[in-house]
């Protein structure tokens, strides 16, 4: 791991030298291109920190902690440097407003019942107490600096067990009446498939399709975009377009998906996973989508691309394996992964499903992976939840309980 002050060398024939954090850099450092250009100054979460250095108004300075312990890594190529213990930086002070915040939760799964466990009977599940946590959320994105003009729902409102016990629209009607003071845009998980038929959902107000664009898929795949603010697209993926969950046994798109995931599992029980590593996802719980989705979404990003709009794509299921456990990725994420590095204008991708939460930066395309911890196996007295701030260059995810704060740098290629 890469912790301390150190220089790495790049294979593009680029260096970074400065103060790495977990692998990360983070604190001062030079990068030097391999065209001869360089950037000295912060770094946050492996990006330039302010990136304006030319509007500068304030000259402070910044003490750069020490990592003294600094292990090896990276073969022969990283290189131990000289600690620097004191930087004076340019830095903009200048009080920024944002242009837009919205809200960010994930499976809240509740059900009207006492506490269990996860299918590995390794974490606890809080059903009762989940709607709790809603309402700490929700009371929290009321007292914001900044409102969150919208919500995004990851999915898995509620939990499965509803059904067994006849009270999926009860516990549905219970959360969604919390939520009715926001305005929410609800992605479909797992869970709403074992409470409802995709019919159901799609009449719902689960459906929080905004209105015109009902049918730009198709009227049986639930994806969408909207635009909250000019520059910015958010699109709401359908990660159970092709499943077994939601489709009719007697319906072409059931068999399509039946056929895919048996020939990767061949257990009796569709929701064991088969084998070791990626081959864990052919599960039953999760899906992936049709090509007429993928399709879809590649004509909405040429679009953005042409606008320079920066856009969030939200879906239930994790797409980069680096950003969650096997078990929770998308069944076809690397076509979906091909999709969105075609183009210039994705800048984050958010997903649940994966309660256990993860993240990764794609240095390679800027695009930062974000998993969301979820709601249902986070205790009572701590929270899982977001609010995110945009700005014209980042976004500021302020993290609540077991989520953490990150800060997203919109990519150079999608700036206008
Ligand atoms: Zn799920």
């Amino acid at each position: 791991m890469k912790h301390g002050q150190g220089t790495l060398y790049y294979p593009d024939g680029s260096k970074f030298e400065g103060t790495w954090v977990k692998d990360v850099r983070e604190g001062h450092g030079v990068y030097a291109y391999p065209n001869g250009d360089m950037y000295e100054g912060e770094w946050l979460n492996h990006m330039r920190y302010p990136r304006m250095l030319t509007h500068a108004h304030t000259l402070f300075t910044l003490t750069v902690k020490s990592h003294d312990h600094f292990s090896s890594c990276c073969g022969n190529k990283f290189v131990k440097t000289p600690i620097v213990r004191r930087q004076t930086v340019m830095v903009d002070a200048r009080p920024q407003q944002p242009l837009f915040a919205f809200g960010v939760i994930a499976d809240i799964q509740y059900a009207d019942i006492d506490d269990g466990y996860n299918f590995q009977r390794t974490n606890r599940r809080y059903y009762r107490s989940s709607i709790e946590l809603l309402r700490n959320a929700l009371d929290s994105w009321s007292k914001a600096a900044v409102r969150p003009g919208f919500i995004l729902q990851l999915g898995d409102l509620i939990d499965g067990h509803n059904k067994l016990l006849a009270a999926s629209d009860r516990a549905v009607d219970a959360v969604l009446k919390e939520l009715c003071s926001v305005d929410a845009h609800h992605v479909w998980g797992n869970h709403e498939f074992y409470n409802f038929s995709r019919d159901w959902l799609l009449r719902s107000k689960l459906n929080s399709t905004p209105q015109g664009s009902q049918k730009e898929v198709g009227s049986n795949v639930y994806a969408y975009h909207f635009s909250p603010y000019p520059g910015f697209t958010f699109i709401v993926l359908d990660a159970y377009d092709v499943a077994l969950l939601g489709r009719e046994e007697s319906s072409p798109g059931y068999r399509e998906a039946l056929t895919l995931l048996r020939r990767f599992n061949k257990n009796d029980n569709l929701n064991c996973p088969p084998g070791v590593g990626l081959l864990q996802r052919f599960v039953m719980f999760n899906g992936g989508f049709s090509k007429k989705q993928l399709s879809w979404l590649d004509s909405v990003l040429t679009s953005t691309d042409e606008r320079h709009e920066k856009v969030t794509i939200a879906c239930h299921l994790p797409v980069h394996p680096n950003s969650t456990d096997p078990l929770c990725l998308l069944w076809n994420f690397d076509e979906v992964l091909a999709v969105i590095r075609s183009h210039s204008s994705v800048v984050c991708f958010m997903a649940g499903h994966d309660h256990d939460g993860g993240y990764y930066f794609d240095e390679d395309t800027g695009i930062h992976h974000v998993t969301f911890e979820g709601v249902i196996e986070t205790p009572p007295d701590s929270n899982a939840f977001a609010i995110v701030s945009v700005y014209e260059d980042r976004m500021e995810l302020k993290g609540s309980g077991r989520v953490a704060d990150r800060v997203f740098f919109f990519p150079q290629s999608c700036r206008s």
